[in-house]
């Protein structure tokens, strides 16, 4: 049987590849889009003449989608992955900016839901490969500061893939503060801070998703950097999990965590 998916932000950046990705998925169809300000026009979109287009989660009826991909904001993903979950669609979740309790949270009512799904902060495969070597590098490294660079556009901050290889690097080395007697003399000049890990996050027009990590030790330097140049490279990691998490019997933090 065909397998039906709700695209929530279908028509945003990120939304308008997954609608291709599923366009070309054999057994899978795009069943619905959801966004707030659409206009009934689905062809416009790449989507078929007959798909709903909702504005709002009241008017999603049941059993509407087995997956629930979500790309959408930072303000809008909690709420649309708790709608998810109680209507028993698995949820594959792109958007970035939940906080930890708000994930740990839907964790929690996916565990009661018996639902399984996703929440990656990075679907890119050189995005998944820096966090586990920069994890790795910790041990050996502890002086560490992380530098993301994004398109102008994106509306959260630190990116998620930024803050989950913090905490993934955090877990590997002791808590450890690099230069602890600095003054800044312009306000947050050296970032954000995360046990001690300092985030920089660059947000220019041309780039799309960007990351280094630096590590320093003495009278060595090692640096990890991972580059997206095209949207598209996020779509091999939203295959995988179309294909798995059906699946899982909880919502999975991390696509590392599915392959
Ligand atoms: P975008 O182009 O701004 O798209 C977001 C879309 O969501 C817009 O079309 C917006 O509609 C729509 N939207 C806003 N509120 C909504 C709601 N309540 N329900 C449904 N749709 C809603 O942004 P993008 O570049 O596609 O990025 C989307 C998210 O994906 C961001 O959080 C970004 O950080 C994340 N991202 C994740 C990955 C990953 O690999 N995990 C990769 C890239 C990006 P309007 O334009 O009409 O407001």
């Amino acid at each position: 049987m065909t397998k039906k998916v709700l695209i929530a932000g279908f028509n945003g950046a990120m939304g308008q590849k997954a609608v291709n990705l599923v366009n070309q998925m054999a057994g899978y169809e795009v069943a619905a889009g959801l966004s707030p300000v659409a206009k009934n026009e689905p062809e416009k979109y790449h989507l078929a003449k007959n798909i709903p287009i909702f504005t709002s989660l009241e008017q999603i009826p049941d059993r509407v989608a087995d997956f629930w991909i979500d790309f959408t904001t930072p303000k809008a993903v909690y709420e649309n992955v708790k709608f998810a979950l109680t209507h028993h669609i698995c949820p594959i979740v792109g958007t970035t900016g939940m906080s930890d309790a708000q994930e740990a949270e839907l964790v929690e009512l996916s565990k009661q839901e018996k639902v399984g799904g996703l929440i990656a902060p990075n679907f890119g495969m050189s995005a998944v490969l820096l966090m586990k070597f920069a994890q790795e590098a910790a041990k050996y490294f502890p002086d560490v500061e992380i530098i993301e660079m994004h398109h102008a556009d994106k509306k959260d901050a630190p990116s998620g893939t930024a803050l989950s290889t913090a905490k993934l690097i955090a877990q590997n080395r002791p808590n450890h503060q690099t230069a602890p007697d600095e003054i800044e003399t312009l306000k947050n000049v050296r970032g954000g801070d995360y046990q001690g890990i300092k985030i920089h996050s660059v947000r220019l027009p041309g780039y799309i998703a960007h990351e280094q990590v630096l590590f320093g030790g003495p009278g060595e330097a090692l640096t990890i950097r991972q580059d997206s140049f095209d949207r598209g490279s996020f779509m091999g990691g939203v295959k995988v999990a179309l294909e798995k998490v059906d699946q899982l019997h909880e919502l999975v933090i991390g696509l590392e965590n599915i392959l």
